[in-house]
Parts: C-alpha cells; sequence; structure tokens
C-alpha cells in the first residue's frame, strides 16, 4: 500500500496505524531529541516505537539548561511541575564567575538569580531552568511512555535499514541476547547522536568545522567545595590563565558533584589521571580532597548535516547538528526539530498531510541548524578570546588594573552567551514553502534580543488571557485560528476550506486589547508547533489554496 493519499476528501482521515507496517513511525535514540518525539508523536495520537541501544542510564549528564523554547513544549506536554521538581537546589544563585582559579583572583562576575527568584519574562509563559539531563532525560521518558502507542525499547540496537516506496525495512539487534529482528516502519527517524548511524546509512555528509576542540569533562564529587573558596555559591566558574581561558567548573547537581572541563585544543590530547588531578588543583588553587566519577572526552563542533533526511527517513537532533555547548543550544534546538517534524508525521500519517509536507521539515529545520551551530561557536571563540599574558597574576597596582580591564570586558563580552532570548524565541521559518508570506518583512533575527511578530514564519506570540491562559495553551494539536474582530464570513470561508481538507482547526475569537495589537492582523492562522502560517485581516479569495499550501499539498 503506499500512504498516504495526499487528497484525502473531506471526512476521510487514514487511519494512525498503516497497512503492512510493524509500526508506523521507528525512532532511533532515547536521548533527549528522540523522547521529546516519541512523547510527542503519541500525544498527537500516533504510534510509534522507540528504540534506544543502552539501557537508559546516563553515564555523565551533558546538557543541563532547558531553554525557554524548551520549557514552552514542557508545559504544553504539561511537564512544567516536573521540572521545577527536579532535585536541581532551586535556591542555588546561577552566577557565571570569572576567575584566575577557585580562590584566585575574581576577574568578573554575571550575577543570576536562583531558579526560585528567576522572573517570567514578558515574552513568554515560562522561564528557562536549570535540569540535567540525568533528571531531564527520566521526566521526558516518562511523559513518552505514558502515550498511549508510544513503546520504548531499551538495549536495542538498529543494525541496519532500507527504504522502498512504501517504507523502511529496519534490522535491530538485543543488547543482551544478539538476536536480530526485522522491523518495517512508514518512516524512520534517527535520534541516535553525532555518530548516526542513520545519517552514515544515508551518505548524507556534515558541513562545518569538524573539531573545535578535543575537550576532557571530568565529574567529581566535593560536597564541601563552596568552603574551599570565597568566591561564594554559584553555577559557574570560568577559569583564565595567563595563557587564556582554559578550563571551566560547573555545578552540574547543585550540591556536591562538578563537571571540570578541560577545554583543550583542536588538536587531540589525552590526559592521564595524574595530569587530570594535577589540572583540577591548578583550577581550584589549593589541594583538598575529592573523588573523580567520570572522565569524558569529547570533541566540541560546528558542524550541520547536508540533508536533513532522505525520502522516508529524517534526522533530528544531535544527528542532525553538532553544535558547541557554549550557549546551551544543543538539545534545545533538537527538541524544536522533534517537534517540527512530529506534527508533520502525524499530518502525513493521519492523512491530511500533502506530499510535500515532510519535505519542508529540511527547509525549516536546517536553516536553524547553521544559525545556531553558529552561534555556538561565537560564543565559544567569544569565551576563549582573551590572551592575557603573565600580567594576569602579577601581585602589582599595574597586575590589578590589568585585572580589572579584562574582567569589565570579558563580563561585557560573555553577555552575549547568557542572554539569548533571541536564539531560543526569534527562530523563524519566513522561507518555508508551506508558510503563506503576506509581504512584510519579520523583524531582525538577533541572538540576545526578541521581538514578537506574527509575520507568517515566526513563533505566535504570547500573550496573558483571561483566567491564566497564554495564547500559546491554544496551540498545539491542530491548527489554531484566531480571530481580533473579524468577519465571521471569512473565520467561516477558512473553516469550511479546512474541513474539506480533514485539516484540524479551532476557532478562537480573542477580545484583548494587548494580543490584538501584537498579533496585528484580524485573522492569524497559527499551526500546530506554534508558528504562524498566515494571517490577514479577511480571508484569502481562495481558502482552499491557503489551506493546500499550509497542509504541504501545493507544489510551489
Ligand atoms: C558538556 C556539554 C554540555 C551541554 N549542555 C547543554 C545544555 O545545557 N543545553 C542544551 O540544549 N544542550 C546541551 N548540550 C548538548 C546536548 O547534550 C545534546 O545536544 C543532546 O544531548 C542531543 O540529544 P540527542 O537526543 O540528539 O542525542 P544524544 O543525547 O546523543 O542521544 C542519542 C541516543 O541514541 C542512542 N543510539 C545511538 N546509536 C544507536 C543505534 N544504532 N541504535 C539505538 N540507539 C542508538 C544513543 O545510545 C543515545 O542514547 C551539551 C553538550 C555537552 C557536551
Amino acid at each position: 500500500m503506499r500512504f498516504p493519499s495526499p487528497f484525502p476528501g473531506e471526512g476521510a482521515r487514514a487511519p494512525s496505524m498503516p497497512q503492512n507496517v510493524d509500526t508506523p513511525v521507528l525512532i532511533v535514540g532515547a536521548g533527549p531529541v528522540g523522547l521529546a518525539l516519541a512523547g510527542d508523536l503519541g500525544w498527537r495520537g500516533v504510534e510509534c516505537l522507540l528504540v534506544e541501544q543502552s539501557d537508559g542510564s546516563i553515564y555523565q549528564p551533558r546538557m543541563d539548561l532547558v531553554g525557554i523554547r524548551t520549557m514552552e513544549f514542557c508545559r504544553r506536554w504539561g511537564l512544567v511541575g516536573a521540572v521545577e521538581a527536579a532535585p536541581y537546589p532551586r535556591d542555588l544563585p546561577q552566577d557565571n564567575v570569572y576567575v584566575t582559579s577557585l580562590t584566585g583572583y575574581e576577574l568578573g562576575r554575571e550575577r543570576m538569580p536562583t531558579l526560585d527568584a528567576a522572573k517570567v519574562p514578558p515574552e513568554s509563559p515560562q522561564r528557562r531552568e536549570r535540569c540535567p539531563q540525568n533528571m531531564f532525560d527520566p521526566i521526558l521518558r516518562d511523559f513518552a511512555a505514558a502515550q498511549t502507542g508510544v513503546t520504548l525499547r531499551y538495549r536495542t540496537r538498529l543494525v541496519d535499514f532500507a527504504q522502498d516506496a512504501d517504507g523502511v525495512a529496519a534490522e535491530v539487534e538485543d543488547a543482551t541476547t544478539g538476536a536480530r529482528e526485522k522491523i518495517r516502519a512508514a518512516y524512520l527517524v534517527g535520534c541516535d547522536g553525532g555518530r548516526s548511524l542513520v545519517r552514515e546509512t544515508l551518505g548524507i555528509g556534515m558541513v562545518g568545522t569538524a573539531a573545535l576542540t578535543h575537550t576532557t569533562n571530568v565529574i567529581f564529587r566535593c560536597p564541601d567545595l563552596v568552603a574551599l573558596h570565597d568566591k561564594g555559591r554559584a553555577y559557574r566558574f570560568i577559569i583564565l590563565g595567563p595563557e587564556g581561558t582554559w578550563s571551566t567548573i560547573v555545578a552540574i547537581n547543585g550540591t556536591d558533584q562538578w563537571r571540570f572541563s578541560i577545554i583543550g585544543a583542536a588538536e587531540e590530547r589525552a590526559y592521564a589521571i595524574a595530569e587530570i588531578q594535577a589540572l583540577i588543583r591548578r583550577a581550584v588553587g589549593r589541594d583538598f580532597d575529592y573523588e573523580i566519577l567520570t572522565v569524558m572526552p569529547w570533541v566540541r563542533r560546528e558542524l550541520v548535516a547536508e540533508r536533513y533526511g532522505e525520502g522516508r527517513v529524517f534526522m533530528a537532533g544531535d544527528a542532525a547538528h553538532m553544535l558547541s555547548p557554549t550557549g546551551a543550544f544543543g538539545m534545545n534546538t533538537g527538541i524544536q526539530d522533534a517537534v517540527d517534524l512530529a506534527w508533520k508525521l502525524a499530518a502525513t500519517l493521519q492523512g491530511w498531510g500533502g506530499p510535500h509536507l515532510l519535505a519542508a521539515y529540511d527547509a525549516e529545520r536546517r536553516p536553524i541548524g547553521y544559525r545556531n551551530v553558529r552561534e555556538a561557536a561565537a560564543n565559544f571563540r567569544r569565551m576563549t578570546s582573551p590572551r592575557p599574558g603573565p600580567r594576569l597574576l602579577e601581585q602589582t597596582p599595574e597586575g590589578e588594573a590589568f585585572r580589572q580591564k579584562l574582567g569589565a570586558e570579558f563580563t561585557a563580552l560573555m553577555r552575549h552567551e547568557w542572554f539569548t532570548l533571541g536564539v531560543h524565541l526569534g527562530y523563524r521559518y519566513t522561507d518555508s514553502p508551506i508558510c503563506w508570506p503576506d509581504g512584510s518583512a519579520p523583524p531582525s533575527d538577533e541572538p540576545n534580543t526578541y521581538v514578537p511578530s506574527t509575520v507568517p514564519g515566526c513563533r505566535a506570540p504570547h500573550v496573558w488571557l483571561a483566567s491564566g491562559r497564554s495564547t500559546l495553551d491554544l496551540f498545539g494539536k491542530g491548527f489554531a485560528l484566531l480571530g481580533f474582530g473579524a468577519d465571521p464570513a471569512d473565520v467561516a470561508a477558512i473553516e469550511t476550506a479546512a474541513r474539506a481538507r480533514g485539516v484540524p482547526l479551532t476557532f478562537t475569537a480573542i477580545d484583548h486589547a494587548a494580543a490584538a495589537r501584537l498579533y496585528a492582523r484580524k485573522l492569524v492562522l497559527v499551526r500546530p508547533d506554534g508558528h504562524v502560517a498566515w494571517r490577514g485581516d479577511r480571508a484569502p479569495d481562495d481558502p482552499l489554496a491557503l489551506i493546500d499550501r499550509i497542509r504541504g499539498a501545493a507544489r510551489l
């Protein structure tokens, strides 16, 4: 059976489970991106099977910042309470402190509030959160597992796959028994991380810089590290020596575990334990008792896949882009991929998505991959730009003046990395083949500032409505048509066209002056992922053409 039919017609809905397949969507990899994809698909009523080669244990947590947009998705999924209840201390000041060592000179400091004290900004119903991967992945896993139709299979590795016109034939291996099994899926999504077998099997290359640094992360336990120095409780210390920025120490669980990163260089370098110990001593500036828990060498990359998939196979997350962690964009970018792809897969499987809908995934998300990879690498270059020289450590008035100047300049420079509302909320799909442009230009795309806009392709802005609801709470499962004093005949015309194509659409009339101003048109049509598809003061002359465009049925 060829699936789906591009024009299902009114009322015709293909079943969520296509014929002749074991699962509609096979997801490979249960990192945060695969789990988010499985959860969002399940939430949309789409069955899927996720295979993960490991048992799900986190050997060493990598991500810990859950960005504001990801928190907006968590709000939609009902996960905000779980994130806020994670055992990361909510009274830990999130300061970034620039030092020569923990017991040495403090060069500068960006004071950041604790998680509890952080304000929800006016641009969003949520605030960013600190929730390390060993706490966040289980939240996503429980969410995915709770969705009817989602199956999670750990210790199951994808070993091979091939696709034909009707589906994907995958082979998986049980990590315990070695037994192999064939699984047929309508679609396969590789969320299998930087070394993606899916990407490799498709023969898709990466564009960019393969190795910015070979970095070594060391998690060590020391319950009273804070008592050993005079810099106080803080989230992150960035350590500069005469040669430049050479390491960081991060409060990875906020209490007794610390992540020490030896930044390294483009050339590979392995460290013996004795060398690591000497470097920890240098970073703290004194001898002290601690226990090394894990050592993880990794490569900092600046890479984006040449394509985000091929035919019925897609890639999301680190499989599609590898970012320097400077900025904390990696997982957050990947979860945006998952949300973008999930509704397109759902629409296609449910029969209301057109034949060009899934192709829009690459068109929309790859430019964002480039954008975020570039910004992360720029953050890395900023962080490592100072070359202080020996004066940094001089105990003289000149040395003191030098440190003050350097500290002030570095503090100003690093603000680019800490305040990135524009990166998280300002990404837009203005050139997307499935958005309907209205000729107006979007606000300038700036990493540090976000200007709300309903220019088609932009994230539909947040406004608090009555009774504590955000406009964002209106978006999710289908298209949302918002009306600000619109003519009912125009609303009816769009509703009728959507019904004719089986496109789920709900209309909400909003009587709210600030929202009407911000949304700027009498009618704004928002996609299931919360981005604006179309806007106007009245229905278009051909509402069916609009609906066909936004569901990917129009050939452009
Ligand atoms: C030090 C550091 C700090 C970071 N901090 C942040 C941060 O604060 N915020 C942020 O957004 N990002 C951060 N990142 C980046 C973030 O960790 C990654 O972008 C994110 O983990 C990617 O998620 P993923 O699900 O795409 O891939 P992964 O987390 O790599 O998961 C891929 C999964 O696929 C599985 N897999 C691979 N091959 C197969 C196969 N053949 N069969 C079955 N399973 C397979 C793997 O076992 C793995 O579980 C950081 C990265 C580092 C290195």
